[in-house]
């Protein structure tokens, strides 16, 4: 049997999310778009109501309320302010990461200070100028010196590299080709030699920073590396197989406010004697927007059940975030259509809606990089049938 009821748990970390976003985010987030600028209050207030550590044990100061929940909430987080919602979702992926993959004293360490707000939020630094798509091509190296590792490289592209106070940090540690001999990091933001970047000028997500990183000659102890020495890379495709649920559903929340707000402006806008809304063609662009993003919040709802479950869910992730970040760019596109000139204005907010999910088809994996998940799965599916 399906059932789609939510849990107590569920509806209580869902009520709690759009309570925030509408008090909080929503009221800055058009402002920060353009201004910029890291939203700092916003995140202490979000990870005083748990929000930094939904699926986070509460033995480490998370809410534990699942992964279900998690993609929930961050559906409403992201209705209200994306830019905002991408350091929440990251810093979440840092603190599950650390979770899972942590000894007990690095999760004591680490995981607590995560949810409660301490390390402002953290960091997830696998990108780098060459390697993006293919990140075992990364060229950043941690090499031992007997007292623990010494880390140099340069990291691109990292969300809310400007203020996080944990990073971890994948980095060569042998000459071990491809995917082996890489391992992980755990870097505080104020360790000596780590050089924070100057803010990229991106499309949108403006209440979002990416920077690049800079380690020169970082001295890590050995309670720093994260899991086993040359076994990172398996902890970052983990991570973001997780990820991927929260960026599904960051492009959902877009895609949803875009479209509740062409619901409501075809209401009101008069062309011909009519609303806009009486038209087919107008009636068609909503309807054909709604199945979409219901049939992607399915896919990424079931993709967070496996996960709560702990099931594998990597195709089914994969399939989550390509279905929403597409659809909900569609979405978002179609809602610009709706008003018209209008749309293409920052007097309303869809082309900030637009101009925010577009990355959704970029970042944590791009859709032909999801796509060639997708694939590879079904051939070991199809392998294990015909086996
Ligand atoms: C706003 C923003 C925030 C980000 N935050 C983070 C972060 O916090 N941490 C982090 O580590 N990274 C982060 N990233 C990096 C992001 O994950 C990469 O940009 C992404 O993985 C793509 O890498 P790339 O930009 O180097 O593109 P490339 O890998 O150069 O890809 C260019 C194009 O080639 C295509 N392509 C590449 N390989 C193949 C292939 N085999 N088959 C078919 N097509 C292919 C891609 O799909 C894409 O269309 C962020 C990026 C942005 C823009």
């Amino acid at each position: 049997m399906i059932d789609f009821t939510p849990t107590e748990s569920q509806e209580l970390i869902v009520a709690t999310a759009r309570q925030f976003a509408q008090r909080t985010l929503a009221p800055r987030a058009a402002e920060l778009d353009v201004t910029g600028g890291f939203p700092r209050a916003s995140l202490a207030e979000a990870a005083q109501l748990g929000l930094l550590g939904i699926n986070v044990p509460e033995r480490l100061g998370g809410v534990e309320a699942g992964a279900v929940a998690y993609a929930l909430a961050v559906v409403e987080l992201a209705r209200a302010c994306a830019g905002t919602t991408v350091a929440m979702t990251v810093s979440n992926m840092v603190a599950e990461v650390v979770t899972k993959f942590g000894t007990p004293e690095q999760q004591e360490e680490h995981v607590p200070r995560l949810c409660s707000g301490e390390y402002v939020v953290g960091g997830f630094a696998l990108s780098e100028a060459g390697a993006g798509s293919d990140p075992a091509g990364m060229r950043t190296r941690a090499t031992a010196n007997g007292r623990g590792w010494v880390l140099s490289g340069q990291k691109l592209w990292i969300t809310s590299g400007t203020d996080a106070g944990l990073f971890v940090v994948w980095a060569r540690t042998s000459d071990a080709p491809g995917s082996q001999g890489i391992s992980a990091f755990l870097v505080r933001g104020d360790a000596p030699g780590l050089v924070r970047g100057k803010p990229e000028h991106k499309t949108g997500q403006h209440a979002s920073t990416t920077t690049p990183l800079e380690f020169n000659d970082v001295e890590l102890g050995p309670e720093a590396l994260l899991g086993e020495v040359g076994k990172g890379f398996r902890v970052a495709m983990m991570a973001l197989d997780g990820g991927r649920i929260g960026i599904a559903g960051l492009a959902l929340g877009c895609g949803l406010a875009a479209t509740e707000f062409a619901r409501g402006y075809a209401l009101e806008r008069q062309q011909f004697g009519s609303p806009i809304a009486d038209y087919q063609a107008i009636q068609w662009m909503l309807a054909d927007s709604a199945t979409e993003l219901e049939a992607a919040r399915l896919l990424t709802l079931r993709a967070a059940w496996l996960k709560e479950q702990g099931r594998t869910f990597t195709q089914e992730a994969s399939m989550a975030k390509l279905a929403a970040s597409e659809r909900g760019w569609a979405a978002c596109d179609r809602a610009v259509q709706i008003l018209g000139g209008f749309g293409y204005t920052r007097e309303f907010p869809v082309e900030r809606y637009l101009r925010d999910v577009r990355v959704t088809r970029i970042f944590e994996g791009t859709s032909e990089i999801q796509r060639i998940v997708i694939s590879r799965e079904i051939a070991r599916r199809f392998a294990r049938v015909a086996g």
